[in-house]
């Protein structure tokens, strides 16, 4: 391995330092493998379908038996160019393909086709926030993480272990299927920002259609690039985490990896740049092999492929199909219904979710109370049950009619809750007949409130006195008593409003 100075150096300099963990930082950079979805693959007419019969998915172009030729697909290049719109980078109008030489037994052709030198994608950059802390502490940062590079690739072929017994299988379906190679600068500061990025770059890939997004099926899989330093040191040497292909495996990945690192550092060994797997059931990382170099893969043009050659106008019809991207539309929901940025990105994590906010903020007209309900008591819901928004068994109509009446004054926040319980379980679809049910209707008839709001001062003459020589806190213990004794119902506005005016 040479010594020479780390490339990505130099594009770290003037970053704020991140978090430090026992002293260090931490710094990440990530490879995802995106599959792309096309109907067969980069380089031939055989069809991509995951769970075939092993090999019988591959043909001669994808094992190149002599004298086959690969073909650009056109579907692959046109969604590394989506990719690219959707990231602001830049397309390269012309990009070349690459033989990047190594031998496999899951790669028997010896090479693998993918792009070097001139990546048909450049820059980029992809914004997202990243949530620290609980509850009341929690703090909201946004985050952004430059691309250095997008390139078009085939997959390679399986190795199978798990039914075979001192042997392995090899199933060279996946051989061939075309990958977009997705690198960062390494501008991740910790396994929390590492996930969050993660999980923007899914959004994004699922969101323009290119990807089918699948972790268990290998659809996307992320390559963790992991060092330490201490604040202000040039960068560390990495190590790799191959192939992390689970949100909850790549945090305990990172987070394992880290320690190990600042364990080794401190007890005075060097990091060797190595590639390590993380295994899920001990929750460890260890050592795959040691890492090549650029020059030990051989790089050069594949003779068989032209240059990719991008007209603009090929990238303008491209761009003039795509549908509205997700950075957009949160930029449209600042705009147009006045939400917060952070709400704004959050109901735009995928197309279903934002598709329900705008029909529930439209049918009630409260786009804030609209966003805090689906961020909130719909989230949490589909959460714990493992549902996508699709399977919400509350329409957006029933939201907003719900909403309204929270507007409305008809229902308090802790009453529609429970209204909401009632529509999720399916114990009704009427909001107001479940509400007139319920028997949580606030109570708007004032004269009623009065009379409580006086039977409350009169039972309290402490409280009253206390309140009358400038305690604050006796006037909320009388409205406690005003709400205990209207069961809830009594609107707090109201009865706030009707005790000053009663106690002058
Ligand atoms: P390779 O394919 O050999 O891993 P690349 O240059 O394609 O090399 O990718 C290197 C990845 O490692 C990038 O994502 C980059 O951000 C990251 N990286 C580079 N140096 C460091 C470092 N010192 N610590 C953490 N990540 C790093
Ligand atoms: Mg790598």
């Amino acid at each position: 391995m040479s010594e020479t100075v780390n490339p990505f150096e130099q594009m770290q300099a003037g970053r704020p330092t991140g978090p430090l963990v026992h002293g260090y930082e931490v710094i990440i950079g990530f490879e995802t493998h995106a599959q792309l979805s096309t109907q067969s693959k980069i380089f031939s007419r055989a069809p991509t379908a995951f769970g075939a019969e092993p090999n019988t998915q591959a043909c001669a172009v994808d094992l190149a038996l002599p004298g086959t030729l690969p073909v650009m697909n056109r579907g692959a290049v046109e969604r590394a160019i989506e990719f690219g719109l959707a990231v602001n980078a830049h397309i390269a109008p012309r990009s070349i393909f690459a033989r990047k030489n190594y031998f496999y037994p899951d790669l028997p052709k010896g090479y693998q086709i993918s792009q070097f030198e001139i990546p048909v994608v450049q820059g980029g950059v992809v914004e997202f926030f990243v949530e620290t802390g609980k509850g009341a502490d929690a703090v909201r940062e946004k985050k952004s993480v430059r691309l250095v590079r997008a390139h078009l690739e085939e997959d390679a072929g399986k190795s199978l272990h798990e039914d075979f017994v001192g042997q392995s299988g090899i199933d060279l379906n996946r051989a061939g299927t075309p990958l977009l190679e997705i690198v960062t600068e390494p501008d991740m500061r910790s396994s929390a920002e590492a996930v969050a990025y993660a999980k923007e770059l899914h959004k994004i890939v699922t969101w323009i259609g290119i990807c089918d997004g699948n972790m268990q099926e290998g659809s996307f899989r992320c390559d963790a690039n992991v060092s330490v330093r201490k604040p202000g040191a040039p960068l560390g040497t990495r190590r790799e985490i191959k192939n992390l292909n689970s949100f909850r495996f790549m945090q305990q990945a990172i987070d394992f990896e880290v320690r190990w690192q600042i364990g080794q550092i401190e007890d005075g060994h060097a990091i060797q740049q190595a590639t390590v797997l993380f295994d899920p059931d001990t929750g460890e990382t260890r050592a795959m092999r040691t890492k090549e170099d650029a020059a030990d893969y051989r790089y050069f043009p594949d003779p068989d492929l032209p240059p990719l050659v991008i007209a603009p106008e090929w990238v303008a019809r491209v761009r003039s199909e795509m549908a509205e991207l997700p950075r957009v539309m949160a930029a449209r929901f600042v705009a147009d219904y006045g939400l917060p940025e952070y709400d704004a990105t959050t109901l735009t994590q995928s197309k279903a979710m934002a598709a329900y906010f705008e029909a529930t903020a439209k049918a009630c007209g409260q786009p804030k109370l609209a966003s805090n309900w689906i961020m909130g008591e719909v989230s949490r819901r589909l959460n714990a049950g493992e549902m996508d928004m699709a399977q919400s068994p509350v329409s957006p109509t029933q939201l907003a009619a719900l909403i309204a009446r929270i507007a409305d004054g008809t229902v308090s926040n802790n009453a529609a809750r429970q209204v909401f319980d009632a529509l999720w379980a399916g114990e009704g679809q009427d909001v107001d007949a479940l509400i007139e049910a319920s028997g949580l209707k606030q109570m708007n008839d004032s004269s009623a409130l009065e009379k409580i709001v006086d039977d409350v001062i009169d039972g309290n003459a402490d409280n009253v006195a206390q309140y009358k020589s400038g305690k604050d806190k006796a006037f909320n213990a009388l409205v406690g008593q005003v709400m205990k004794a209207s069961k809830g119902k009594a609107n707090p506005a109201q009865v706030n409003a009707l005790l000053k005016t009663r106690l002058g």
